[in-house]
């Protein structure tokens, strides 16, 4: 499970927390504020810029299509079986 380090746009507050979902909006444990920004520990230079820039998921393998072959959508006709 990956730490990322926030800071507080509120109270300048900066806090690691545990992320379980890529877009899952940190609280800030000090203000209890929502506007939270994820700092890259490994690229802290360019914060600011879309949240999902380098999110790792933009590389992963592409979702699969549902079994559908070209003839349906659904994965069901004599074709897919
Ligand atoms: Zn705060």
């Amino acid at each position: 499970m990956p730490i990322f380090e926030y800071v507080c746009k509120k109270c300048k507050n900066q806090f690691e927390e545990l992320v379980f979902s890529q877009d899952e909006q940190a609280v800030c444990p000090s203000c209890g504020s929502t506007r939270t920004e994820k700092l890259m520990s490994c690229c802290r230079s360019k914060v600011g810029g879309g949240p999902n820039m380098d999110s790792p998921a933009a590389q992963a393998s592409p979702a699969p299509s549902g079994g559908g072959c070209s003839g349906c959508s659904g994965g069901s006709c004599s074709t897919c079986h």
